[in-house]
């Protein structure tokens, strides 16, 4: 059994902060410690209290003076967009056919996927991401690159092949049959292998015939455990389009809940403009709403309503939405996620923000067990973040006193230079 232990400054949320002091919803620890063994952290505390409990023996890394957080969770990521982002394009629509679709037809080319995974994992782990769900390309092998590299790197990933079966390319189109057999083929053969997690994708209801969501909601129904992912509600002309291709709708929403797709297991990418009614059946079905603030800047899509889904109880989540998206860092997606809730007049204390991209992801995809937390138990995904990582962050760090101020200063100033050291089940990854 290999063990060693971590030293360093100790941050792990254990409940949704309820005010920008409080204090009772983190454990900080100044000089604290994490034992890891076997790919888990088997106890956490304070140094002194740690290396009592750990044989004399035990390999030890000093951290200090960098906080150890649980590695950050990215919910909502497209693997296959890795070369879309940056794209030029007006809007959503504008960007999907000129950019999107085309580049994710390559996919069909499995030496192509393959090369793709691995870049994407490079980019995620030197960013501090630890766990994403991601969407794959129409093609079943685009899943299976993805989840044999995640399994080759022992990591926590979330994927699933997207279902798509109209208003896109031929190429990139499937059936309603034979989406259906490819989601169950990937199920069979990467769920539960290694720390693979399949999640049922329909992409939108745009890109899906009635019959295909009620084959995605056939395969809800008979994998309650998995994760379901899907777009709601990003931009005004997708909203139109969709009600037009669904008239008997109440709403956008109403779509998804008439195929079975909105339960608690549901991450509803975007959820931007949506009515009190739909507000109110997205809290009662426990689906979670995923904030994606760098993509809806740059798409020009709308600003994510947190306050008022806050106030009718929805649970909510932090994403990147790469390659809509215009940073892999959670740090910058905290910045704008932030800046986002200014312009709507509700003030985002910093120690909301990183619980929501630790503990708070965690829970939305029902994994708060596993990781996004440094409790004994967890899978020991941990980071080294660094507050004076850049020259600007030194200087403005020797004016700060405060852990609240620190995570602020690395919120907006901070990115990947931050991201110190990596670990990935108790072993720390390289991240050139
Ligand atoms: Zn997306």
């Amino acid at each position: 059994m290999t063990m060693r232990l971590l030293r360093g400054r100790t941050l792990s949320f254990v409940t949704r902060p309820q005010a920008r002091d409080d204090h009772r919803s983190y454990v900080y620890e100044e000089d604290g410690a994490l034992l890891i063994a076997d790919g888990k952290i088997i106890a956490a505390g304070s140094y002194d209290k740690i290396i009592d409990q750990a044989p004399d023996s035990i390999e030890t890394v000093d951290h200090r003076p960098h906080l150890l957080m649980p590695g950050f969770i990215d919910p909502h990521i497209h693997f296959p967009q890795i070369q879309v982002t940056a794209s030029y394009a007006a809007n959503l629509l504008e960007w999907l056919n000129t950019y999107t679709f085309v580049e994710e037809q390559r996919f069909a080319d499995q030496a192509h996927s393959e090369r793709m995974a691995k870049l994407f994992f490079d980019e995620l782990l030197r960013q501090g991401t630890t766990t994403a769900v991601a969407y794959c390309s129409v093609h079943k092998g685009s899943a299976d690159a993805y989840f044999a590299e995640a399994a080759r790197r022992n990591l926590l990933m979330v994927g699933g092949k997207v279902m798509m079966d109209r208003n896109a390319p031929d190429a990139l189109t499937d059936t309603a049959q034979s989406s259906y057999d490819d989601t169950r083929a990937v199920i069979a053969q990467w769920h539960g292998k290694a720390r693979n997690h399949v999640a049922i994708t329909p992409r939108f209801a745009i890109t899906s015939t009635p019959g295909q969501l009620e084959a995605a909601g056939t395969l809800a129904r008979e994998h309650p455990d998995l994760l379901i992912q899907t777009h709601l509600s990003e931009n005004d002309a997708e909203i139109a389009y969709t009600l037009e291709l669904y008239p008997e709708a109440k709403d956008y929403t109403d779509i998804y809940a008439h195929y079975g797709l909105l339960t608690d297991k549901a991450l509803l990418g975007h959820a931007i403009h949506l009515s009190d009614r739909e507000m109110g059946a997205i809290a009662e079905a426990g689906a979670i709403a995923v904030h994606c603030p760098t993509s809806n800047l740059f798409l020009g899509s709308g600003l994510f309503d947190l306050k008022r889904l806050k106030a009718h109880g929805v649970r909510t989540a932090v994403a990147t939405d790469i390659g809509g998206g215009s940073s892999y860092s959670m740090l910058r997606t905290l910045d704008e996620a932030y800046k986002i809730q200014q312009l709507r007049g509700h003030r985002l204390p910093p120690i909301e923000s990183f619980w929501q991209v630790t503990r708070g992801n965690a829970e939305a995809l029902g994994l708060a067990d596993r990781i996004g937390t440094l409790e004994p138990g967890s899978d020991a995904d941990i980071i080294a973040l660094d507050a004076s990582a850049t020259p600007a962050m030194k200087i403005r760090m020797e004016t700060v006193t405060r852990l609240e101020e620190e995570l602020f200063l690395l919120q907006t100033l901070g990115d990947d230079r931050s991201v110190r050291v990596v670990y990935v089940a108790g072993e720390a990854v390289s991240l050139d």
